[in-house]
């Protein structure tokens, strides 16, 4: 800005000096003209006042001398005298302009200009008192002879006012330029400049204001924002058109195991590199939303890319990761469930078929009929005590028909299941015994009940002839707990985890042969968790199991 104030000053200094030289040149050539004209005419009639004394006209002329050219010219224009050359050498000056007009109107004037010597000649004629025409004649330097002439001076006062020019010209600019440039912008109608600046000076302070409150306004959003994006559980990432991380929130970090705030910049690749999420992604980019699932440290996200601003025809993209962990793992059960419903059904199914279309076919001995016969209603027993397992474990899954929560004596209820169990018990030489408190849980009194017959069924089938198995009630720290142990065959340590899955059996042959589902634990498990009651397991090989079921005390009456 210094600058183009200086460059400013400066060429306007400059040309008016140009101007100011070329009219002083005018001035000066229209002086000179003016002198010049006067003085020929007082000579001329300093000349004709000699004329009217003198004997005659050509006799004044000898010895005459003067600075101007003098001729005197007869009425025919012949020359008669000349002050510079000789009268006879010259030609007619009948039609010179101002000979012509002086013999006409008395007397004229009348210039030429020479180019090649840049030079003007004035002419001023008079009539002599003899009818002659006196002429009188000077030269002098053109406009342009006169500039010429003064040229040098004219530079050099032109150089002098240029460098005196240049430093008014420096010392204004930085006068205007200096007070704007330490304006203080925080505050700008506190600032001491002159007058000029003030419109400048109150519009810069009524911006300040609106975008200092504009700041405030985004600020506020912003927080919302963030308070909003840092408090969801969903993971929140908003790449740029190339899949560079903008900005992402906490939750976004948790699921990928990074501090969120270090992000931004890096590729999304550095964060997940599955297949399905990059075409989610590059499917946004082209404009359309896209989802899929991905799994990071155990647990699975569905992630849903959205596309958020056109920008040419790269887009940004707003990524948002769902936990579907639980949804995930129930559909894959259920799937998994449905499998082996199918496999479990059909393997009694199976062998119904096969006995039936031996008997069928007339291919079984008379003796075999009843045996055979005997196979296909143990099967059939079998499917059933599998079709109620089923409708069992999906009316809990569904919590339907669960029926009145009341309060359930547990010692009442055991001693109830172990009389059920009492027969078969003793026809395996069994010890069924009840022990305990005399205590009350809320709950559904035929879930309960199914779950303890669960639980000593179980420990009647896995013990063996001469063993023990026992029902206890007993109340522990803040948990009422119902436990049943046998002294049976126990369940080997990596089985464990795994027998209230579903159809679940450590020695799939043994379970078959006891009749047994694979389903019972389950069942269990479901009713334990419907009682918000916790199960602990204790199991030895060889020497027998306990399950105590630890139901809160809060849901008691
Ligand atoms: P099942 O109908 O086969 O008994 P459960 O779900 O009731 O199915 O039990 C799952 C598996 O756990 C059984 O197959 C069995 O191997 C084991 N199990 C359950 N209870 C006992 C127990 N009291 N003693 C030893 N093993 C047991």
């Amino acid at each position: 800005m210094t600058k183009r104030i200086f460059r400013g000053i400066f060429l306007t200094a400059l040309s008016a000096m140009i101007l100011a030289a070329l009219l002083i040149t005018l001035s000066v050539y229209y002086v000179y003209e003016m002198r010049m004209t006067e003085e020929l005419r007082s000579e001329a009639a300093y000349i004709l006042h000699g004329l009217s004394r003198a004997e005659s006209e050509l006799a004044y002329f000898e010895g005459f001398a003067s600075p101007n050219r003098v001729t005197l010219v007869a009425a025919d224009g012949t020359v008669l005298y000349d002050s510079s050359k000789k009268a006879s050498g010259l030609d007619n000056h009948y039609h010179r302009p101002e000979v012509n007009e002086a013999l006409k109107t008395g007397s004229g004037e009348s210039r030429r200009y020479s180019s090649t010597l840049a030079e003007t000649t004035f002419y001023y004629a008079v009539m002599t008192p003899d009818g002659n025409v006196l002429r009188l004649s000077n030269t002098r330097s053109s406009v342009l002879g006169i500039f010429l002439r003064i040229a040098p001076l004219l530079l050099l006062i032109m150089s002098g006012v240029a460098v005196v020019s240049l430093v008014i010209a420096r010392l204004v600019s930085w006068r205007i330029v200096t007070p704007i440039n330490t304006l203080n912008l925080d505050a700008p109608l506190e600032n001491d400049v002159y007058d000029e600046l003030s419109p400048l000076l109150l519009r810069l302070d009524r911006q300040k204001k609106q975008i200092a409150m504009q700041m405030k306004a985004l600020a506020e959003k912003q927080h919302e924002l963030s308070a909003v994006t840092e408090n969801m559980r969903e993971g929140l990432i908003l790449l740029d058109a190339n899949s560079h991380v903008i900005s992402m929130n906490a939750s976004a970090g948790r699921i990928f195991g990074v501090e969120a705030g270090r992000m931004a910049g890096s590729s999304i690749l550095a964060l997940v590199r599955d297949a399905l999420v990059k075409e989610a992604i590059e499917s946004a980019h082209r404009g359309s939303s896209a989802d899929a699932v991905f799994e990071r440290n155990g647990r699975h996200y569905q992630v849903l890319a959205s596309p958020v601003a056109q920008n040419g025809s790269a887009t940004d993209v707003v990524l948002l990761m769902l936990d579907i962990t639980d949804r995930y793992t129930a559909e894959m059960s259920r799937r998994e469930f449905t499998a082996n419903v199918s496999h479990e059904l059909k393997t009694p199914l199976t062998s119904i078929s096969g006995y039936a279309e031996i008997m069928r076919d007339g291919l079984a001995r008379p003796e075999d009929m009843k045996a055979f016969a005997a196979r296909i209603c143990d099967e059939a027993n079998r499917l059933i005590a599998l079709v109620n397992d089923i409708l069992e474990l999906s009316r809990l899954d569904e919590h339907k028909g669960l029926g009145e929560k009341t309060e359930v004596d547990l010692l009442q209820m055991a001693q109830s299941v172990a009389r059920h169990f009492m027969p078969r018990a003793e026809e395996k030489g069994i010890i069924l015994s009840v022990d305990g408190m005399d205590l009350s849980v809320y709950g559904y009194p035929a879930l309960l009940n199914e779950m303890i017959a669960n639980l000593v069924d179980n420990a009647v089938k896995y013990t063996d002839r001469g063993g023990a198995v026992r029902i206890s009630v007993a109340q522990r720290d803040n948990s009422i707990v119902l436990s049943v142990c046998d002294t049976g065959i126990g369940i080997p340590e990596e089985h464990q985890p795994h027998v209230f899955e579903r159809f679940y059996r450590v020695d799939k042959s043994h379970s078959k042969a006891t009749g047994g589902t694979g389903l019972g634990l389950s069942i269990v498990k479901h009713i334990a968790a419907v009682h918000d009651a916790d199960i602990r397991l204790e199991s030895e090989v060889g020497k027998g199991t306990c399950v105590h079921i630890l139901f809160k005390r809060l849901h008691q009456l």
